[in-house]
């Protein structure tokens, strides 16, 4: 099946009991016993509900992978991952990660006895030195988030192989209509499905997706005994969304282009980071890895000022101002003090992370009001 028809049909049947075209909303906490243990493989909804499983079928096949389970956010996703590991156990993961990212490792799993080392997985080569007989996984996301750096997965995953160590890919930027890291190696994939594949701002969630049976099982007693789960009229919300995600970023990534290549051209702006670029540094491993190159884009301002990149942010009228990403709907963000504010300012100015970064999450709208609101507000 290709990636379209997957979009509509994967995961998902007539229901059995009425023909229903669309999976029903099983808005239940249990299910009905003939006698103690007699039932049809539904116990309780925070083990498994029929919205939910459809829904984590369609996501494992978007993904080329065996089994996917959803979480009732992509940090609690990210959670049930670093769960399976013990103290004493450390995890190299990239420099450049999602705020939240950086903050569960560091301030909640960190006094649990977990040790993570942050470096530049760019260079596949600068792994190999801080793995010892204690490291068990490397985390990472490409694109990343806010640089829109871009991390060769197949590299990776031969040093994570080599190693026996896990690989687990943050797939949240390219979706899987992008990129799919499984087929270059990953073992987990990861997604904040509260963003593109959800794709309407409208649900938080999150999702993994991997092959290994054991993997599988492991993950599904963490997301069953710690609990969070999302619920069924959430996940109907999703495999809705994700009907249309193929030619959602088709529109994304065309709209992406045609910002980039604006934004690039502007008197104020000093640097551009999409990954389509020529000019990118790892344009290149964005061609082989990535199908096309999505709809998020960072700029700085000449000069670096805070107030100037506020003012900006501030006089859009198509670009609504927000965390998060990946709706219909244009968005701006300022991840120095929203989405990376947790993140120390020394620590953000290593990675390219200035004052006046700008992230945009271009929308579906029409490319010709996007480019006439940049155009408006950065006069
Ligand atoms: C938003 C985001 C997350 C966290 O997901 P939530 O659904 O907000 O919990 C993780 N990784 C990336 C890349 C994200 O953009």
């Amino acid at each position: 099946m290709k990636f379209g028809t997957k979009a509509i049909h994967a995961g998902v049947e007539p229901d059995p009991s009425t023909g229903a075209i669309m999976t029903p909303i099983y808005q239940t906490s249990t299910y009905v016993q003939a006698s103690p243990g007699d039932h049809k493989g539904y116990e309780y909804s925070r083990t498994h509900n029929p919205t939910r499983d459809a829904l984590q079928k369609s996501i494992a096949a978007l993904e080329n992978g065996n089994h996917g389970l959803c979480f009732s956010s992509g940090l609690a996703a990210i959670d049930a991952v670093i769960k399976l590991l013990s103290p004493g156990d450390e995890v190299i993961a990239a420099n450049d990660l999602y705020g939240g990212t950086y903050r569960m490792f560091t301030k909640v799993f960190a006094k649990y006895g977990i040790k993570f080392h942050f470096v530049s997985l760019e260079k596949a080569d600068s792994i190999s030195e801080l793995i010892n007989k204690n490291t068990k996984l490397i985390w990472l996301e490409t694109p990343t988030n806010p640089m829109m750096n871009i991390i060769d997965i197949a590299a990776v995953s031969e040093i994570a192989k080599k190693h026996n160590l896990l690989l687990a890919v943050d797939n949240t930027f390219a979706t899987p209509y992008l990129q799919n890291p499984m087929d270059m190696g990953a073992d987990i994939v990861m997604h904040s499905v509260t963003k593109y594949l959800g794709g309407h701002s409208d649900v938080v969630m999150g999702a993994l997706v991997v092959n290994d049976e054991k993997l599988k099982d492991d993950l599904a007693f963490i997301q069953n005994s710690c609990g969070a789960t999302p619920g069924p009229q959430d996940c109907f919300l999703v495999l809705r969304g994700i009907k249309t995600l193929h030619i959602r970023m088709d529109r994304h990534c065309e709209n992406g282009r045609k910002v980039a290549e604006f934004l690039k051209d502007h008197p104020k702006v000093e640097n551009v980071y999409w990954p389509g670029l020529e000019s990118h540094p790892n344009h290149e491993v964005a061609k082989k890895q990535m199908k096309d190159f999505g709809g998020m884009i960072s700029f700085t301002l000449k000069g670096d000022s805070k107030a100037e990149a506020f003012r900006i942010m501030e006089s859009f009228r198509f670009f609504s101002l927000a965390e998060s990403l990946g709706g219909i709907e244009s968005m701006v963000n300022h991840p120095a003090t929203m989405t990376h504010a947790s993140i120390p300012r020394e620590e953000r100015l290593k990675i390219g992370l200035l004052d006046s970064l700008i992230r945009l999450s271009v929308g579906i709208e029409d490319a010709d009001d996007l480019i006439a609101d940049l155009k408006a507000a950065l006069a």
